[in-house]
């Protein structure tokens, strides 16, 4: 039987990255649940509703066809937004509707409605603490936030999109510091999750740690 997969930590740690190499390796399909909070945030902006309008939020939530494909893309109302999500404007929206204790208990249950028969690797925040607190595998990712940011250059600049270190740099530290001290769900170590520091390391160092600690797990 498959199992679900939890993995959590700041932004920019790698995440998803990995999430979507070990899904491959295992043939399970990874669920990137902070696109989710990014297509609200986009839903709402593009419906003028402000973040911090609960009521208004959740009843759009409510009403929103969104699809998250296996392959990764994220379809809302039948547009394709996955590129759109990632701009800077996006992310902070959704750091500030993930606020919303309303918008959580919505996301966290189509969450895990996907995932109720096994098989899925699940990145965010609350995975390990909300979502999936029962997860036989549980990671925290982290890495200095300078390291973090460079790397999230590095990879805006491969996509074509903005790519300044320093904005990068204050976003991360001011989403990581606004995730961490809200009042629902924050961002912290569930208390059985193994963490994995990834400032030194290489990306296939860290897939290979993070495969080795999976078949531990799993007894292999
Ligand atoms: O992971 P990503 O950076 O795309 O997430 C965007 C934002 O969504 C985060 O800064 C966080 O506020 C929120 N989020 C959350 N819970 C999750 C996933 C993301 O609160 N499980």
């Amino acid at each position: 039987m498959k199992i679900n997969i939890a993995i959590d930590g700041p932004s920019a740690a790698g995440k998803s990255t990995i999430a979507d190499l070990v899904a491959k390796k295992l043939g399970y399909t990874h669920l990137d649940t902070g696109a989710m909070y990014r297509a609200v945030a986009y839903s709402a902006l593009n419906k003028n509703i402000p973040f911090e309008d609960e009521e208004k939020i959740v009843e759009m939530i409510h009403e929103m066809d969104l699809d998250m494909l296996p392959d990764g893309r994220v379809i809302l109302d039948k547009e394709d937004i996955s590129e759109k999500i990632r701009e800077n404007e996006i992310s902070m929206g959704a750091s500030n509707v993930s606020k919303l204790e309303g918008c959580r208990k919505a996301l966290v249950e189509m969450q895990q409605k996907i995932c109720a028969n096994g098989g899925y690797i699940l990145d965010g925040r609350d995975i390990g603490t909300v979502v999936l607190k029962d997860a036989p595998v549980k990671l925290y990712m982290t890495a200095s936030a300078e390291s973090r940011a460079q790397r999230r250059v590095l990879q805006n600049m491969e996509k074509g999109i903005e790519a300044d270190y320093q904005a990068i740099l204050e976003d991360i530290i001011k989403r990581d510091y606004q995730d961490m001290h809200r009042e629902f769900s924050p961002l912290t170590k569930a208390e059985d999750a193994i963490e994995i520091d990834t400032s030194n390391e290489s990306l296939s160092q860290t897939f290979e740690r993070v495969m080795k600690i999976i078949k531990e797990k799993l007894g292999e």
